[in-house]
């Protein structure tokens, strides 16, 4: 495990497609919080979603983060070779009992849970109590090879609270804003939550600067964090980039895709300008 005192950040595509504009203003925010103070900047390769993954998007990440200037230290960690240290966490979860399989479908669990959710598209719908086994049910043993969906048992009803460096006070309660969470895949993959915690615990990671649409999962990493007994990191939620139709950017917003921008002859230092503008006017002047 990193211990350092010093500030520790991280940026972390997903190679699965290609980076926009929104990615590289969250990415320079975090430089930027690193560089001011006197930081290092590491560069994690979220490359565990085998369906969409693509060598060529890493390629492509790799040489869009260096046109748009940005500099990191230490070798790319790539999360498909960390794949021990996911499992060593999760059996930590099993051995303390904080996990359940879970055979309910996506569709199950979207149909128990009723009304439209209010973490929106972007967010999971509430695992539904019913479906849980009562706490002192007997526990499987996970297995050499898991074909079965585990998933993090949450506190029914705690109020999870932290401060966010950039949004301020944040609070959700756990069993209702968010449910139990999959932790591992029945494709044996360990699902985003517990490899990032794993990966910001293990690397000392000390400050996590990310896009406003993760701030729900921040409660489940909360969770995790403490379940594992690892100290959290800070936070630093930044705003999302709307296109001009007020729709966030995603990763099929090809025209503002980075490499689209620099065939159109978008130069680095004016995004950079933009991003800067943008942070002293407010996440209102995209
Ligand atoms: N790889 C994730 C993404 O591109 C980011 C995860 C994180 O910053 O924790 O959405």
């Amino acid at each position: 495990m990193v211990t350092s005192n010093s500030y520790r950040g991280r940026l972390a595509p997903s190679p699965t497609g290609l980076l926009h504009l929104g990615h590289a203003r969250t990415f320079w925010l975090a430089a930027e919080r690193a560089r001011a103070a006197g930081g290092t900047l590491i560069l994690r390769n979220d490359d565990l979603d085998a369906v969409r993954f693509r060598l060529d998007f890493v390629d492509a990440m790799l040489e869009d983060l260096r046109w748009c200037g940005f500099h990191w230290e230490e070798p790319m960690i790539s999360q498909s070779t960390r794949r021990p240290r996911y499992r060593a966490a999760l059996e930590r979860l099993h051995a303390a009992r904080l996990i359940f399989p879970c055979t309910h479908s996506r569709r199950d669990v979207l149909e128990a849970a009723g009304a439209p959710h209010e973490g929106g598209a972007d967010d999971e719908p509430v695992y539904p109590r019913q479906f849980r086994p009562p706490a002192d049910a007997p526990l499987p043993a996970l297995g050499e090879s898991i074909s079965v969906s585990w998933r993090f048992r949450v506190p029914d009803d705690e109020a999870i609270d932290f401060h966010d460096e950039n949004l301020g006070p944040q609070r959700a309660v756990s069993g209702r804003d968010f449910g139990d969470f999959l932790v591992w895949r029945k494709d044996d993959t360990p699902s985003y939550q517990l490899a990032t915690v794993v990966d910001d615990a293990e690397l000392g990671v000390t400050e996590v600067v990310r896009g406003a649409d993760l701030v729900k999962s921040t409660f489940r990493q909360l969770l995790l964090f403490r379940a594992l007994d690892w100290p959290a990191p800070k936070f630093f939620h930044a705003p999302l980039m709307l296109d001009d139709h007020g729709v966030r950017l995603a990763k099929r917003h090809d025209a503002l895709a980075l490499r689209t921008l620099r065939v159109q002859g978008v130069k680095p230092e004016d995004l950079i300008r933009r991003f800067q503008y943008q942070a002293t006017m407010g996440a209102s002047a995209d």
